[in-house]
């Protein structure tokens, strides 16, 4: 673990600069949070990702093209685990993306 951060450091990432970057929950096959997941997506559309696999306890890091709704294989047990929208999440991506604006 500690990718993410590294990551960060060297290339100087501003949060707002960032397409997106979020630290979650990971569910197992039960809906229980049992572990971690961390994504990070900069303007290269690369999602970066470092979790711990809710299944098997496996920390690992990954590196996977950037696409919603957003997923990743643990690499030890193939759980497949999912990032889920945020309520408030979805309202910040509509509001960046005015596109029905000015139609009126
Ligand atoms: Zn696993």
């Amino acid at each position: 673990m500690g990718k993410i951060d590294e990551y960060i450091k060297t290339h100087n990432c501003k949060p707002k600069e960032l397409v997106y970057h979020t630290w979650r929950d990971a569910k197992n096959a039960e809906k229980k949070p049992t572990g971690k997941i961390r994504v990070l997506v900069d303007k290269d559309m690369v999602a970066r990702v470092e979790y711990t696999c809710p299944e098997c306890k496996h920390q690992a890091y990954a590196e996977q093209p950037w696409k919603r709704p957003f997923s990743i294989k643990c690499a030890k047990c193939s759980f497949k685990i999912t990032v889920p929208k945020m309520k408030d999440e979805a309202k910040r991506e509509a509001k960046s993306q005015p596109a029905e604006e000015g139609k009126e």
